[in-house]
């Protein structure tokens, strides 16, 4: 670690624009060169030198990398949607009341759907055309092809935004924050979800890959919202302790003291988890063999839910009367 520090120049962290790194890992999950840095004074945790160019990336390239496909397959419906009533419990009290709903990162749609049938007016963009067309014509939804930056709304359009395990992919996280504070209504909430850093429960050597070009814990995840204006009301973390969601308020005030912006400790804190995080430790936990079973009876259920598969609309109908 200490051989690492300060070794080379980074670009400004995110959080608090410091320049004081450490490398925390030089490869992917993949086993391809990815320089990952941690910031020492905040904690933040990102991918340095930028792996690829975020926007052809995730306009064409992401859909078909990751899940072999430009159109959802029945089964990535499927599981979007059980996804999705996941997000509506999350959510409870912050959607108990129609609302005008902006979705950042509406994938195929199941969510912004969900939203929809439950009375909301929900708009939502999606920089993948193929997933926004389909996601349009299935149900019809009022979704924009772009990215965030690029949206077509007057500032104070919205009492709800929702962008989950978006931020994470993004290529300046502050800037994006701030774009949804102008589009909040004065008050308004954002629910912001991504994975942790802190997480264990996957394989160590999936820690760090080429698509999450910022890795955040809550305390930096949390310090960035002030950054732009927000405040956390409140703050929920997945039973696998995998991903963290807050509930950001919008007000007026903007941490502007580069002092407030760090975080003593949380550098060295993220640190050790990662570097104690390693394979023969991880395989004597329950982790992976709970991971394994899951999929396989995941695997069974979908095969029987998806038998008949008509189209996306009737499978989200039926999954979510
Ligand atoms: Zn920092």
């Amino acid at each position: 670690m200490q051989q690492n520090h300060q070794e080379m120049r980074s670009t400004p962290c995110n959080v608090c624009d410091g320049t004081d790194v450490s490398v925390l890992a030089n490869h992917s999950r993949s086993g391809k060169p990815l320089r990952t840095v941690i910031c020492n004074d905040c904690g933040l945790v990102w991918a340095d030198p930028l792996p690829h160019n975020p926007r052809s990336y995730y306009e064409d390239d992401y859909r078909v990398e990751y899940k072999g496909t430009f159109t959802p397959k029945p089964k990535h419906i499927l599981r979007a949607g059980k996804v999705a009533l996941y997000r509506r419990k999350l959510l409870g009290k912050w959607i108990a009341q129609p609302k005008k709903i902006l979705d950042v990162g509406t994938g195929g749609g199941e969510f912004a759907y969900l939203l929809k049938s439950l009375g909301h007016d929900v708009s939502g963009i999606e920089p993948n055309k193929g997933y926004a067309e389909f996601s349009r014509q299935e149900y019809g939804l009022n979704i924009q092809v772009g990215f965030i930056q690029d949206i077509q709304q007057p500032d104070e359009s919205f009492e709800l935004i929702t962008i989950w395990h978006v931020l994470e992919h993004t290529e300046n996280p502050c800037d994006v924050l701030t774009k949804l504070h102008a589009l909040l209504k004065p008050q308004g909430i954002l629910v912001v979800e991504v994975p942790t850093i802190e997480a264990i429960c996957q394989s160590p050597k999936s820690t760090f890959h080429e698509a999450h070009i910022f890795n955040f814990n809550l305390a930096t995840l949390r310090k960035l919202g002030e950054k732009v204006g927000f405040t956390e009301v409140e703050h929920k973390i997945s039973k696998d302790g995998a991903n963290i969601t807050v509930f950001f308020q919008k007000n007026a005030a903007v941490t502007t003291n580069d002092k407030k912006l760090k975080i003593p400790g949380n550098a060295e804190y993220i640190t050790n988890i990662v570097k104690n995080h390693i394979a023969y430790k991880h395989y004597l936990t329950a982790w992976p063999y709970q991971r394994f079973l899951c999929r396989m009876s995941r695997m069974m259920s979908e095969k029987c839910a998806i038998a008949n598969f008509v189209s996306g609309k009737q499978l989200l109908d039926r999954l979510y009367a």
